[in-house]
């Protein structure tokens, strides 16, 4: 079980597999107030680094669950590394239907939501898993500003204009669901770079290193045609950001 392979190649060298920088996760971690010991469970944990630095920085401890194997022993690792690996535990699998024994204090999607088949269907899974009072936490692009046409909404490698809305939309449709929005932190142009950017070099270095591997012409065809769909579309066009949710 894992994902494509394009993500296990072109974010290998991410700490952070969203348009934030380690600054942004860092004041959102701040922006929550997190108290000592509060227990928090992230679906797509992605490469762990929310819940090792808050580990440290915040003494929480936690769970992510997540379906690459890369990433997750890269979680292993990191949480090692910063001297958290008796507080975070990183589970390789399938985070559908992802439901923990003890309840959290705050249970996190960022930029994962299809695994609970859209925005509403994640936060009441997240919601199984949480406690009364608890934070529900979730990373998900908008529109900075409507696309003019389909082909723009493709461009950003949305399915289409439908599948995201702008964002007072987007915070209104939180209040549908039945929650107040508490907090939130928002990427901007330059930690977009960061997370798109970054993903250029390690291709290129993937590619020296692998020239006859069978998906070098595929990942040869990303380096070429990213920057310039990058900027042309999603740099204009799409925000991102984390939404805390408390339930009304
Ligand atoms: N939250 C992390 C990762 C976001 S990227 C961060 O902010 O850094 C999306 C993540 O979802 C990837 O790590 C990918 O491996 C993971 N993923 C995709 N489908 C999944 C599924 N069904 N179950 C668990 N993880 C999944």
């Amino acid at each position: 079980m894992d994902i494509p392979r394009i993500f296990n190649i072109s974010e290998s060298a991410h700490r952070i597999h969203n348009p934030f920088t380690s600054e942004k996760l860092a004041a959102l971690g701040a922006a929550l107030r997190l108290e000592p010991e509060t227990r928090v469970l992230d679906l797509g944990s992605g490469s762990g680094e929310m819940l090792c630095t808050w580990a440290r920085d915040y003494r929480i401890s936690g769970t992510g669950i997540d379906m690459s194997q890369l990433f997750t022993e890269q979680a292993r690792l990191r949480a090692e590394d910063l001297g958290v690996a008796d507080r975070v535990e990183f589970i390789h699998g399938d985070a559908a239907g992802f439901v923990t024994d003890e309840k959290v204090g705050l249970a996190a999607c960022v930029g994962a939501t299809w695994i609970g088949g859209g925005i509403a269907g994640t936060i009441e899974l997240l919601a199984q898993s949480l406690r009364a009072g608890g934070i529900i936490l979730i990373g998900e692009p908008y529109w900075l500003k409507l696309p003019p046409t389909e082909d723009v909404a493709k461009g950003c490698l949305a399915g289409s204009i439908s599948d995201f809305l702008i964002l007072p939309e987007l915070l209104a449709s939180f209040g549908h669901l039945g929650y107040d929005v508490v907090e939130m932190v928002l990427a901007d142009p330059d930690s977009w770079d960061r997370y798109e950017a970054a993903k250029w070099l390690t291709m290129r270095r993937w590619l020296d290193a692998n020239p006859n591997d069978d998906f070098a012409k595929d990942v040869r065809a990303q380096l070429t045609s990213e920057p310039e769909r990058y900027a042309a579309y999603t740099r204009q066009y799409l925000g991102w950001g984390v939404f805390a949710l408390m339930a009304r």
